[in-house]
């Protein structure tokens, strides 16, 4: 048996089991490293015969096993997370090997094993929640590059006659995640985004996500694109997302399967659970 923990900003989903069928899973809010890991590491003791751990974290984090801050979080303003070992803790916790990648990375391992990206070899799952983040597989592999992409965090068209908010990201301002993540809507429309009705919000916000994607197409021509996050439970973006998608491209090439994850809100944990069985694979 392997265990899996979706790191979250939020809250830690830690599970054990083979897959969507006999996932035993529990939710912690995210709090201190040194309040939080005991509570993980006791979910974890009461399952008997774990052989491997896998953590798919919120980031910024360093997923290149070679490196001396393998498994670190590294520069997140979250207070007592930033450079903090979490793999080395979990490891140290359990005993266990540990497997490491991005939140989003896991969610499209999770999507690739069990979900809507069976059998692809080069597919997108991005999440559009408090912040935006985007996890790759080409041809085959999860993949990295220098850390990992950071896809919410492209520059996208922002007309200010039309939008004048300036966005929320701290570094770019009115990059991708500054414009359309949940913390950007609650700010521009001065309600958190389940309460938000206006149709124009949505509308606004169905361009800027399909400004992303439309990019995203044009760079590493997915055969899918996954959106996952609790914005994109609301009812009928997925559908504007797309529209959008196909006019921002115009024709010039065939637009991919835009789609909601089929693991819905357990594609990470389960994603997660998946780095641990290929771990405890290589031995
Ligand atoms: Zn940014």
């Amino acid at each position: 048996m392997v265990g899996g923990i979706e790191a979250g900003g939020t809250k830690f989903v830690c599970g054990v089991g083979s897959g969507p069928e006999d996932l035993e899973s529990i939710e912690i809010p995210t709090t201190s490293p040194h309040e939080l890991l005991p509570r993980v590491a006791d979910f974890f003791r009461a399952h008997a015969g774990l052989k491997a751990v896998g953590i798919g974290s919120f980031g910024p984090v360093d997923p290149r096993p070679s490196s001396p801050t393998f498994g670190f979080i590294t520069s997140t303003p979250k207070p007592g997370w930033a450079h903090f070992d979490l793999a080395g803790a979990v490891r140290a916790a359990l005993g266990v090997p540990v497997a490491f990648d991005t939140d989003v990375n896991a969610a499209a391992l999770g999507e690739h094993r069990w979900g809507a990206a069976q059998g692809l070899n080069t597919f997108l799952y991005v999440t559009v929640g408090t912040g935006i983040g985007g996890g790759a597989m080409v041809e085959g592999q999860l993949h990295h590059g220098r850390l990992h992409p950071e896809m919410g965090h492209i520059r996208i068209p922002h007309d200010r006659a039309v939008d004048p908010f300036p966005g929320v990201c701290p570094f770019h301002g009115d990059c991708l995640e500054g414009l359309a993540s949940a913390v950007a809507l609650e700010a521009r429309w001065g309600r958190a985004p389940h309460l938000l009705r206006d149709r124009a919000a949505w509308a606004l916000e169905a361009v800027y996500l399909a400004h992303g994607v439309a990019n995203w197409m044009a760079t590493l021509s997915p055969e899918l694109v996954i959106l996952g996050g609790g914005i994109m439970r609301r009812e009928g973006l997925l559908e504007l997302v797309r529209a959008e998608v196909v006019a921002l491209v115009n024709g010039y090439v065939e637009v991919a399967p835009v789609v909601a994850p089929a693991l819905g809100a357990r594609s990470g944990v389960l994603g997660a659970l998946a780095l641990a069985e290929a771990i405890n694979n290589c031995g």
